[in-house]
């Protein structure tokens, strides 16, 4: 007879509870049970918070499954989908081809998925803390901070490299909290230049209180003895976006800091999507039992299923108490279920809360009892070396406290060889991408939004050299030459740009030949310094406001969804040489010249063609608040004839043009013909 096959997808506290009961109550003659999990290893998170402050290696707090279940089949192999009709789950062989398996009986126990992407440009600034590499990650830069700002001369810019913004005040995010400052406030005595004092690490919680889930004596104990600790409660204060400076709060205010970690936004996995079951929130809904609902064999456990708790009534919170009691509960419904016998609804009686806050201390909830201090920190230790699975393990873990007890953390890191790779970015106005100095490390393509290049000026504020726009790259000079970058570049408005690492922009830019040619003709012309020889015409330039020069709006306007046929009329009535486009009559979408026109009317007629389609998108603009220097950089970048101009540097309220013509005149005139030089 065939053995029953279980498939269990995920390793984490719910999966494995579950393949442990189920080996445990079943024989291999009876059943075969599969595992399925991206890594090898389960990863007991209430301890990751304890690699990023040092106390622990991050080989400490992984589990192998393998020797955790020896009597399961474990493949550490990526599950991609599940076909409840064909009964098969779906994942991709070691040759690299999809392959299926069949299942009896399937267990999702998949977790969750860190989502930076709940606060606008965290994914790209902030830190997660979902998995060791994560934490190892996190280690790794905290401790690049305490180094540079050994080597800072800027006390301010010193600060900043030793503050630490901890967005999310539950358990994780005041964990994480406590050890960061632990370990930066006990490692200042092991550096020269800068002491504790200098350190500042921030809890923000949107809420009044950090800890919701546990007892109000017990939150007001956590927050006075960390708040005596030195950790900043930044309170009832939501985040709405981060940046490499800092965090943005939706009040307005600004939090600078050099690392942001982010406790907050989980979402589904993404093999979620493919179940096809009821679900909220992409997490699957259950039967009281745990069997997915409308499904005879599925069952769900831990943070990818909503279970309701029958002690309370309530969907179990998620973690890892209860995902691992959902899983050994499960496991027994299973066996219920295959015997003929009815199953049992999930139900669990909460045994207490830990959460230690750093100095040795924890805040508890056991039984009914209140703890805190270090006898609570004593316990919430216990406890955790307890549920450590191996005997080994718990020996390694608790030499490693009781080591740390008695000396100091270890402050060496690794410096992981960072892998080339091509991203996106957001940067805030006013961050600046990379300046003046830094070592060439990276290439920006600008997809959305406009960058200043700055040249920075002792101390005094930098001189706007030029302004880019979307579809603009910049940092090709410092990268091309290999030498530290020349010129610092900001963000002019809020930016998204495209990133490619050094060693693949150095393959693409010698393969691809009209790249390299445009790179070469850029170079050229951003190498030559115009002013080099005039610098009469720079001065006046610089002394001269562009409203001096600025002449009205073109009119009239074009709107996006003109025709062809109109705006080839509205260039045979009206002599202008180009023509704004925009909705509304205020805010600049686009400009359109002669030659796009030419260029849409001929090839194969194109009745729905409109002027969206064809006219410049998003033109670069300068501000009124610019100067006719910061123009004549933009006008010789993009060799424009005409130039709008806006309202404000973050507006594109479009209030004028300057063109290039009565520029040159201006100049002639001001300065001796002889003395003056060209501005395209
Ligand atoms: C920093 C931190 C601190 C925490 N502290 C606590 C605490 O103190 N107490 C507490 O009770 N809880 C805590 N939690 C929450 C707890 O870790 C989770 O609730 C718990 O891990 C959920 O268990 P799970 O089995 O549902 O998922 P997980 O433990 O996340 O495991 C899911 C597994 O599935 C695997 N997987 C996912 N998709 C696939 C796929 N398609 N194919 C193959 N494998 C896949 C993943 O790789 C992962 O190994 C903490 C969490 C974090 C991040």
């Amino acid at each position: 007879m065939d053995k029953t096959r279980i498939i269990i997808v995920g390793g984490g506290f719910g999966g494995v509870a579950c393949a442990k009961e189920l080996s445990r109550r079943l024989s291999n003659e009876q059943v075969e049970l599969v595992l399925f999990n991206r890594e090898n290893h389960l990863v007991f998170s209430p301890l990751l918070a304890e690699v990023v402050g040092s106390s622990i290696s991050p080989l400490d707090v992984i589990l192998p499954l393998r020797q955790l279940l020896p009597r399961v089949f474990c493949r550490t192999e990526d599950v991609q989908g599940i076909d409840s009709a064909r009964q098969e789950v779906e994942y991709v062989a070691e040759n690299g081809q999809p392959a299926r398996m069949h299942y009896d009986q399937l267990v999702i126990a998949c977790g969750s998925v860190t989502n930076l992407n709940v606060v606008s440009g965290m994914a790209d600034h902030g830190f997660p803390l979902k998995t060791v590499a994560d934490a190892a990650a996190l280690r790794t830069h905290i401790m690049e901070r305490m180094e540079q700002a050994e080597v800072c001369a800027d006390p301010e810019r010193r600060r900043w490299h030793l503050t630490v913004l901890i967005v999310g005040g539950g358990y994780s995010g005041v964990e994480a909290a406590g050890e960061i400052n632990d370990l930066l406030r006990g490692s200042a005595k092991y550096f020269r230049n800068w002491r504790a004092q200098d350190v500042t690490v921030s809890l923000i919680h949107s809420r009044e209180q950090i800890l919701p889930e546990i007892s109000a004596p017990l939150r007001d104990f956590a927050r006075r003895k960390m708040e005596k600790a030195g950790v900043n409660m930044v309170l009832n204060a939501r985040v709405a976006s981060a940046t490499p400076d800092g965090v943005g709060l939706s009040s307005g205010q600004f939090l600078k800091g050099a690392t942001v970690v982010c406790t907050i936004g989980t979402s589904a996995p993404e093999l979620m999507a493919g179940v096809n079951a009821p679900k909220e929130k992409g997490r699957l809904l259950t039967e009281p039992d745990m069997r997915v609902r409308g499904s005879g064999n599925v069952w769900a456990v831990g943070d990818c299923a909503i279970i309701t708790n029958q002690q309370d009534g309530q969907p179990s919170p998620t973690t890892g108490q209860f995902a691992e009691r959902q899983g050994r509960q499960c496991a027994r419904n299973i066996v219920r279920a295959l015997e003929g016998q009815p199953t049992q609804p999930f139900t669990f009686k909460l045994l207490g809360e830990l959460c230690s806050i750093g100095g040795h201390s924890a805040v508890a909830d056991l039984f009914g009892m209140h703890l805190s201090g270090f006898l609570a920190w004593f316990v919430w230790r216990g406890v955790y070396l307890f549920k450590l699975p191996t005997i080994g393990q718990r020996l390694q873990v608790g030499f490693d406290w009781a080591w740390l007890l008695l000396f100091p953390r270890d402050l060496a890191h690794i410096r992981p060889q960072q892998t080339d790779r091509v991203s996106h970015a957001h940067y805030d106005a006013g961050d600046f991408i990379f300046t003046k100095g830094e070592a060439p490390t990276h290439f920006y393509v600008l997809e959305r939004g406009e960058v200043e290049v700055v040249r920075p000026n002792d101390g005094k504020p930098g001189e706007i050299v030029a302004v880019l726009g979307a579809g603009s790259f910049f940092g090709e000079r410092a990268l091309l030459g290999n030498r530290p970058r020349v010129m610092s570049v900001r963000a002019r408005t809020p930016v998204e740009v495209l990133v490619m690492g050094k060693n693949l922009f150095s393959h693409i830019s010698e393969a691809l030949s009209p790249l390299r040619d445009a790179l070469a003709q850029t170079l050229n012309r951003r190498s030559v310094d115009v002013w080099k020889e005039r610098p009469e015409v720079h001065d006046l330039l610089q002394r001269t406001p562009l409203q001096t020069l600025m002449e009205p709006v073109p009119q009239p306007l074009l709107k996006p969804t003109a025709t062809l046929r109109e705006v080839g009329r509205a260039f045979v009535e009206h002599a202008n040489e180009f023509f704004y486009v925009t909705s509304d009559g205020q805010t600049l979408e686009g400009v359109v010249t002669i030659t796009d026109l030419v260029r849409a009317s001929t090839g194969v007629a194109n009745p729905g063609l409109r002027l969206a389609d064809f006219m410049t998108k998003n033109p670069v603009a300068v501000a009124v608040e610019d100067t006719c220097a910061v123009a004549s950089g933009v006008i010789r970048e993009y060799r424009l004839k005409n130039l709008p101009v806006v309202e404000r540097k973050d507006s594109r309220r479009l209030i004028g043009c300057l063109r290039v013509r009565k520029l040159m005149a201006f100049v002639l005139k001001e300065v001796a013909p002889e003395s003056t030089t060209k501005v395209e």
